[in-house]
């Protein structure tokens, strides 16, 4: 099996804390094509990470015929162009969140503007994302892609899943189980680019702590692997080990899907402010 597509471990730092992050993507063992687009771009933050957010997304994409793969890029660059454009443009008071929801709306509207030119069919892209600023996480959520957080042991899903089988769970038709199982499982009932326009979700997680870890990841990864696996592999104490565990497992329990997976790990709290990096006063 070809090994997992890995970026290099980023070691980042914005005053309160420090973070590493990992990622991994694959094909799985069932599909042709990797329509899931990973989200980490360092020299965005090496710019603007510390004041404006460290950004990164996980996004699935669907449409068959390579549309997938450019709808979930496109989206991921819309993102990234929008959300770090308010530090070069006239608005420096937009708040992280008003900028990830602006950027959620820019990406929709250019996988949108693009499904038009599609001849035959939809494309389109699930999208989750998350921002950390100072300590705290702003997650945004379209389709179903997730957010966890792993803290002190527990498992904690932030997203909610875009999902028929979701809305079944939610409606009592369905159980956990059944919804998990379902055939229906990948029909999705909101999407960036199917629509001229989106409703994204909005989850703050905060205070973080040393020892937490954000996982964003593609339905191939916790549609294959359970609870207990997720919590037990984002425990490893190398990050980049986490990661390929992570496609690892979703392979293991039949890889029927693309699995992608992006870690953030708090390896550290600043009680005391650090100063920023960036330009000396004065200069
Ligand atoms: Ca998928």
């Amino acid at each position: 099996m070809e090994a997992a597509s890995q970026p290099p471990l980023l070691r980042l730092d914005n005053g309160r804390l420090g973070l590493e992050v990992a990622g991994a993507t694959h094909v799985g063992l069932r599909r042709a094509h990797n329509e899931d687009a990973l989200g980490l771009r360092p020299d965005a933050y090496d710019e603007f990470g510390a004041t404006s957010g460290y950004l990164f997304a996980v996004a699935d994409g669907m449409g068959g015929a390579e549309k997938g793969e450019v709808a979930s890029r496109l989206a991921v660059d819309a993102l990234f162009a929008t959300y770090y454009a308010r530090d070069k443009q006239a608005d420096p008071a937009r708040s992280p969140a008003e900028a990830l929801r602006a950027a959620f709306e820019a990406a929709n509207g250019l996988v949108y503007g693009e499904s038009l030119k599609v001849v035959s069919g939809m494309m389109g892209t699930t999208l989750v994302a998350c921002t950390v600023v100072a300590d705290q996480a702003i997650v945004g959520n379209v389709g179903d892609s997730r957010a966890y957080l792993l803290r002190a042991g527990r498992l904690q899903q932030i997203t909610d899943d875009h999902s028929f089988v979701n809305e079944q769970f939610k409606a009592g038709v369905l159980s956990a189980e059944e919804a998990r199982t379902s055939p229906q499982r990948n029909i999705i009932t909101r999407a960036i680019g199917h629509q001229p326009t989106v409703q994204a979700d909005q989850f703050q997680v905060g205070p973080l702590q040393a020892g937490d870890l954000l996982l964003l990841c593609s339905d191939g990864l916790h549609g294959m692997v359970g609870d207990d696996e997720l919590l037990a592999i984002g425990a490893e104490p190398d990050l980049q080990r986490a990661a390929a565990a992570y496609v690892d497992a979703a392979n293991t329990h039949g890889g029927l899907d693309n699995v992608t997976c992006l870690l953030v790990r708090v390896v550290a709290r600043h009680d005391a402010p650090a100063p920023l990096p960036g330009p000396a006063a004065g200069s």
